[in-house]
């Protein structure tokens, strides 16, 4: 069975909305199947965070269903992972901890996180140094640039072992060396890891070079469906 599936999902974001037909996602169908990584481009507006939100449980849709690992999807997930395009770190924590931070969340129980901390920290030190940024652990934000910054800030994503990666334009923000660079430590993560990734970007290069299936949203008069589906070799 696939590890995502939406089907026949609408949502309208409240109830004028909805009474008015006014849809900000339409009819999406789609299937991914576990460890795939896909990406979703399209203009501004067609429905590309909405199809995040539903994905990870922020949002239930108006009508239709979502399941992920085969289970109906009722409230926020915590098997997901998430980046965006600003890496929002917390200033007064150093690398080490921001990364640490969702699993201190994800323990129920503050005297957990600190009898595992130990084994944690070593978990997410090994994460930096896959990335890049062995010998940045004890710094604080301000100390890095903006691409190291978003590094920790997949690092901390991707800290509790999610089953699922969700990136919303996570390296639109960063110059085009330090992004490709981040192309390729994202793809060695994946290749080593098999989480599900759903990589949302205006950048059909990175889509196709990141990707195994690219999806393309489009918006036309009053409707937002995925369209087309294309599927690229991997390089
Ligand atoms: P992006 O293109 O990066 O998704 P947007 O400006 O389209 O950025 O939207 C950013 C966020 O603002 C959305 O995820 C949504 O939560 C909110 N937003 C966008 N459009 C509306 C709207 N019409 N009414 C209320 N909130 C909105
Ligand atoms: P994208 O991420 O592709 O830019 P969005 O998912 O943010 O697109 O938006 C899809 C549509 O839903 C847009 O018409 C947007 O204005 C609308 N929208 C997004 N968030 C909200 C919200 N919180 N309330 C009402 N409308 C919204």
């Amino acid at each position: 069975p696939a590890f995502v599936d939406f089907r026949d999902v609408w949502l309208a974001y409240n109830d004028e909305l909805l009474a008015q037909n006014h849809f900000a996602v339409e009819a999406i169908d789609l299937q991914v199947r576990r460890g795939e990584f896909i990406a979703i481009v399209g203009p501004s507006g067609c429905g590309k965070s909405t199809f995040m939100k539903l994905a990870t449980g922020l949002r239930m849709p108006s009508m239709g269903k979502i399941l992920i690992d085969s289970q109906p999807v009722t409230g926020p997930l915590k098997i997901s992972g998430m980046a965006f395009q600003s890496p929002s770190l917390l200033p007064w924590r150093t690398t080490v901890d921001n990364v640490l931070l969702p699993l201190e969340i994800v323990e129920p129980h503050r005297s957990q996180f600190k009898a595992k901390r130990k084994e944690y920290e070593e978990r997410a030190r090994n994460l930096l140094k896959k990335v890049g940024l062995g010998g940045y652990e004890d710094k604080f934000p301000w100390q890095l640039s903006g691409g190291m910054q978003q590094r920790a800030s997949i690092c901390r994503a991707l800290i509790h072992e999610p089953k699922m990666l969700l990136l919303d334009e996570p390296f639109g923000a960063l110059d085009a060396f330090t992004r490709e660079e981040l192309w390729c430590i994202l793809r060695d993560l994946h290749a080593e890891q098999q989480f599900n990734v759903i990589l949302v970007t205006h950048d059909l290069r990175e889509s196709v070079f990141l990707a195994d299936t690219v999806y393309v949203m489009s918006k036309s008069p009053g409707r937002f469906v995925v369209r087309r589906e294309i599927d690229f070799p991997r390089p």
